[in-house]
């Protein structure tokens, strides 16, 4: 059985996870205020793995620190981003990391040999300034340590006897932390749709709007600085259209399309030009309010489209395609079309 402080540390563990699965834990009982604590945590864990790539340890209240991490796999999985899916698994794997290295060398070996079935065996021996504390079958090696490129992590540069490889403390640590990662990542990435109750929605949101801030920074995908119309999923050119045909437009339908059009790339001028030419708009308060969608006024807050969920509530969404069954965010969809037609 499996201690409080343990599943904490490690929640990753089958024992952990077993033992969160007797808890019988609902979404409903996580909407109760009791677990406020824990929902915050859970989303700390992935804004940290947004913003830092590393997650915290906070061991002060060990419940809460091994609750929140099914929490955050289930917001990572309903933000449905595969770039994230890595970046929390490397950031959660990060942590471990962290904590492995304070570990005995007994509790490291038990962990790699009875959670992941490595062939591993403790040793000491003392070879120059190296202390080698372990010996991994070559195979074990190799399959966590064929993607380092550093070449300390050569098979060609490592001692090997009977095809066991001798391991530091610090190299089964680290090799260790790749078998973590494997773990998190495909506990993540299963393709599923969550329906979440509002509170967790809303913290989901929270969650896609930082990405979003952050993604070009993080992924390198910038967008291009013009409008790709091809590329507009259906909400947006329907609006887009709409607008140009002097459709009236609610409120949400036209915050939609200029938020979409500002993060798009699009330039204040151009899309105050826009407005002001295809309707009556008075052209200086049609910028006004551009500009601070835009966050160049007011709290300086930018604002991003609301998620597919809300524009579907306010009747936003039109005529969803197939892409739009992938993707839970309209500049999503834009990115990946975009991505598409540059490959073209
Ligand atoms: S699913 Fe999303 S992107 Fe697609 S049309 Fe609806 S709101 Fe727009």
């Amino acid at each position: 059985m499996i201690s409080d402080r343990e599943a904490a540390k490690y929640p990753f563990l089958n024992d952990a996870v077993t033992y969160v699965e007797t808890l019988g834990l609902t979404l409903e009982n996580l909407v109760d205020p009791s677990y406020t604590g824990v929902l915050e945590r859970g989303e700390r864990r992935v804004s940290q793995a947004i913003l830092s790539g590393e997650a915290t340890v906070e061991l002060e209240d060990t419940l809460t620190e091994l609750l929140s991490f099914p929490v955050a796999n289930m917001f990572i999985t309903a933000m449905a981003e595969e770039y994230l899916f890595r970046r929390y698994a490397l950031s959660e794997a990060a942590r471990a990391h962290e904590l492995l290295k304070d570990e005995a060398e007994e509790r490291i070996a038990k962990l790699a040999r009875l959670e992941f079935g490595w062939d591993l065996r403790l040793v000491q021996e003392r070879v120059g300034e190296k202390l080698y504390r372990f010996e991994a079958h070559f195979k074990d090696y190799l399959k966590n340590a064929a993607s380092f490129r550093e070449p300390e992590w050569k098979l060609v540069n490592r001692l090997i006897r009977n095809g066991y490889v001798l391991l530091t403390k610090r190299d089964a640590s680290r090799l260790l932390q790749e078998e973590i990662q494997r773990r998190i990542g495909s506990l993540v990435s299963k393709r599923r749709r969550i329906s979440l109750p509002d509170p967790l929605r809303i913290r989901v949101n929270n969650l896609q709007k930082l990405f979003d801030e952050n993604r070009s920074r993080l992924t390198g995908q910038a967008l291009p600085t013009k409008l790709l119309t091809e590329a507009l999923p259906p909400c947006i050119r329907h609006a887009f259209q709409g607008l140009m045909a002097g459709r009236r437009a609610s409120h949400m339908e036209r915050f939609a399309l200029t938020s979409f059009l500002i993060n798009a790339g699009m330039g204040i001028d151009d899309i105050v030009k826009l407005f002001a030419s295809i309707t009556d708009f008075d052209e200086q308060f049609t910028r006004y309010q551009i500009e601070h969608i835009a966050g160049l006024r007011g709290s300086r807050t930018r604002y991003t489209p609301p998620t597919c969920s809300t524009l579907k509530t306010h009747r936003v969404c039109y005529e969803p395609d197939r892409l739009c069954e992938r993707i839970k965010h309209p500049l999503s969809y834009y990115r990946i079309k975009v991505r598409d037609y540059q490959r073209e």
